[in-house]
């Protein structure tokens, strides 16, 4: 019988969620949407040691930014199967524990770090594989080495103690990926596993089966670098005689250097100068700053999209999906096994088509924050600024660079291309320039083609060619080389602003 789907995000708040994570949480998200299923955050805060305050708000909001909702967990408001984090579910795991050591499946373990580090020194010298296993927990403080009577006064005198998984020798054991098909583990490859200590906390392998379970999770879609500890959670499965209700296994390939060796991290982007993480983080203890996609001006919906397409194709050449459109084409099967190459070009392009795609509407705060910025916020109406949009937004990649493209919409220009006037100005241009402005004041309308109409006139009045003067009549306008149609650009400013940017150029040209 199909279960319902119920898919979790599990992070561990370490410190700033890496794309890969968001990645993950993205796969899921979209996995659950397209099968009715839900989609549930739960916080692995097990390992006190690596606990690093503000990560977990960190994390939630950056999910948030990018619009990858859950339906229950921490940050999304409690469901029927809260508390969704493990310090507060403490209470629950030890009952498991107990479980598994009175079916003979894990045993308790009394030894010291240094115990631990001579058995390791003894196995190096020997080249043998220096880890706490079906052989090696033979000669260890433990209950399947140490008489009962001394378990028992160990125990109640309150030492420390681990309860470590107890591993089959020599056992294959198989499980089915969704993404990858049948994997294989041999258990000599493997060891005795800590899943619970005296402290009262599990560890991760312990407390990640239990909730899986106990939530009722049906598919765990999470990263490849989890795949090694796949097999002993099979194992826990079967020893909790749970393998009917254990959920399908999907392994997420890696997210790898532009240059395709290793895992891309922080010091890539650092390098290559861009983002390996959704939103700003600022390290509590070290103060370092990483930069987020939010911060460097990407959308979130280009984040959603480039992410979407590093590990998955929809199988067709389209490149552009909005959310919708994901969880519609998101299928398991056509995640890829291999890993994803991150290429910095491609998340440029695909903040630029967001950027172009943006109705003009939603363009506006982002051109208000710059006025407002430079002291212009109440110095244009709503037209003008819908206009300004339409044309800037088709030229720049970031929402960040339309003040310095499109600067000239909202203030004269202070300087003027230089190669254009060396190349163009010439004795025969103020006389022309000074024609313009007298013929442009006296029109009545003042559009793009009646302003094309009495240029055209004007400068064969004065026997100069439209290609030669063009360039510059742009530069008087807007100091730059490029953008827009001129005539559009001129419509816009309107006839005054037109007339006397002229005059400025007129007097500030100096060759
Ligand atoms: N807490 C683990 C992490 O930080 C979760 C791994 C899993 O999904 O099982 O990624």
């Amino acid at each position: 019988m199909d279960r319902s789907v119920r898919v979790r995000f599990a992070p561990s708040p370490t410190g700033a969620l890496h794309i890969g994570g968001v990645r993950t949480a993205l796969y899921n998200y979209l996995f659950a949407k397209k099968q009715g299923g839900d989609f549930i955050i739960r916080i692995e805060d097990t390992d006190q040691t690596r606990f690093v305050p503000g990560a977990e708000e960190y994390i939630i909001e950056s999910l948030k930014w990018l619009g990858i909702e859950a339906n229950e967990g921490i940050g999304f408001g409690d469901g029927p199967y809260a508390p969704y984090r493990q310090s507060e579910r403490k209470h629950i795991y030890k009952e498991y524990a107990m479980q598994l050591l009175e079916a003979g499946h894990a045993y308790y373990a009394f030894d010291t770090a240094e115990d631990l580090s001579s058995m390791r020194d003894r196995l190096k010298a020997t080249h043998a594989d220096a880890k706490y296993d079906p052989i090696t927990r033979s000669s260890m403080k433990n209950s399947l080495t140490l008489p009962e009577d001394e378990v028992k006064r160990r125990l109640e005198s309150g030492e420390h103690y681990v309860i470590r998984y107890k591993l089959p020798l020599n056992e294959e054991v198989k499980l089915f990926d969704e993404i990858r098909g049948w994997v294989s583990f041999n258990t000599n490859q493997m060891d005795d596993k800590v899943l619970f200590k005296s402290d009262g906390m599990p560890t991760y392998h312990l407390a990640n089966v239990v909730d899986d379970y106990l939530m009722n999770i049906s598919h765990v879609i999470r990263g490849e670098e989890w795949l090694s500890s796949a097999p002993l959670h099979v194992l826990l499965y079967r020893s909790f005689g749970w393998e009917a209700e254990m959920p399908k296994f999907a392994h997420l390939p890696l997210l790898l250097k532009p240059e395709g060796n290793g895992k891309l991290s922080k010091r890539d982007g650092d390098r290559l100068g861009f983002p390996v993480f959704p939103i700003n983080w600022v390290d509590p203890i070290t103060q370092e700053v990483s930069t987020g996609y939010r911060e460097s001006g990407y959308l979130p919906q280009a984040v959603v999209n480039l992410l979407a397409m590093l590990g998955w194709n929809p199988g067709t050449d389209q490149e552009i999906f909005s959310m919708d459109e994901l969880i519609e084409a998101f299928t398991l099967e056509r995640v890829s096994k291999s890993g994803a190459k991150f290429d910095p070009n491609k998340a440029k392009w695909y903040n630029q088509q967001y950027v172009h795609k943006m109705k003009d509407e939603d363009f506006v705060p982002f051109v208000h924050k710059a006025l407002v910025e430079h002291g212009l916020d109440h110095a244009f109406d709503e037209k003008y600024l819908l206009n300004t949009c339409r044309l800037i937004k088709e030229k720049i990649s970031f929402t960040k660079e339309l003040w310095d493209y499109g600067r000239y919409f909202f203030i004269d220009p202070e300087h003027y291309d230089e190669m254009v006037v060396k190349k163009r100005w010439n004795d025969n241009i103020p006389a022309l320039l000074k024609d313009l402005i007298q013929n442009f004041s006296s029109m009545e309308t003042f559009t793009q083609l009646s302003i094309e109409t009495v240029y055209q006139e004007t400068l064969n009045k004065n026997g100069i060619a439209g290609k030669d003067f063009l360039q510059l009549f742009r530069v008087c306008l807007t100091g730059v080389s490029g953008g827009p149609q001129v005539f559009e650009i001129a419509e816009l400013l309107g006839k005054e602003k037109t007339c006397k940017r002229i005059q400025n150029a007129l007097e500030k040209i100096k060759i």
